[in-house]
């Protein structure tokens, strides 16, 4: 029998990061080079099988791609909640994008969000000359309570699918111990 699961996902960082990019990397293996800003919000949403503690689920992976111009600000707060996952996204050849994700959209995203919510840093366009020290993006990763940190890159297709399946497997374990501990309270 197969279970079906949905998870919400929100996609936050600095325009021209490659959230964009990234999501369409991840549910049609495709990449564009003409840049469109998303306006207000994108939601994308891919099925995939996965086998979790010997069990069959069909996850639904919906995918919310919250934009950063500030006249959004109400709507980005409706999609934050509710979301059973995040990844927060910065652009390797700009340094200033991940001081963002800590001075910026941690700090927008965490009144909405479980503190403990699974999170991770996607590091993208790994395939251009790095501005940024490994060492500085750990100690960011740290501070915002992401489990890790993937460099990744739309472009040439690395660490993408990986930085999905990563993130999905900790949601999972995450909504378990949730209904464990509603279970025993
Ligand atoms: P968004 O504003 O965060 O959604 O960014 P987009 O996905 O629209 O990408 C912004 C620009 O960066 C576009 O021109 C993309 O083609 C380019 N881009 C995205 N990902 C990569 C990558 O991994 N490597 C390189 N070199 N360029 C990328
Ligand atoms: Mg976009």
């Amino acid at each position: 029998m197969t279970n079906l699961v949905k998870f919400k996902i929100s996609i936050i960082g600095d325009f021209a990061t490659g959230k964009t990019s990234l999501i369409r990397r991840y549910i049609d293996n495709a990449f564009a080079r003409d840049y469109r800003p998303t306006l207000g919000s994108n939601v994308f949403i891919k099925k995939i099988e996965i086998t979790h503690k010997n069990k069959q689920y069909l996850v639904s992976v919906n995918l919310y791609e919250v934009a950063g111009q500030d006249r959004w600000q109400t709507v980005r707060k409706t999609y934050y909640s509710g979301s059973q996952g995040l990844i927060f996204v910065g652009d390797l050849s700009r340094k200033r994008t991940f001081h963002q994700i800590r001075d910026f959209w941690h700090v927008d995203s965490k009144d909405y969000i479980p503190s403990d919510l699974p999170r991770i840093i996607l590091a993208n366009k790994c395939d251009l000359q790095e501005d940024i020290e490994d060492s500085e993006i750990r100690e960011i990763s740290n501070h915002i309570h992401a489990f890790t940190h993937i460099k990744t890159s739309a472009k040439e297709n690395i660490g993408v699918n990986k930085a999905f399946i990563e993130l999905i497997t900790k949601i999972f374990n995450y909504t378990d111990d949730k209904s464990e501990e509603s279970k025993s309270s």
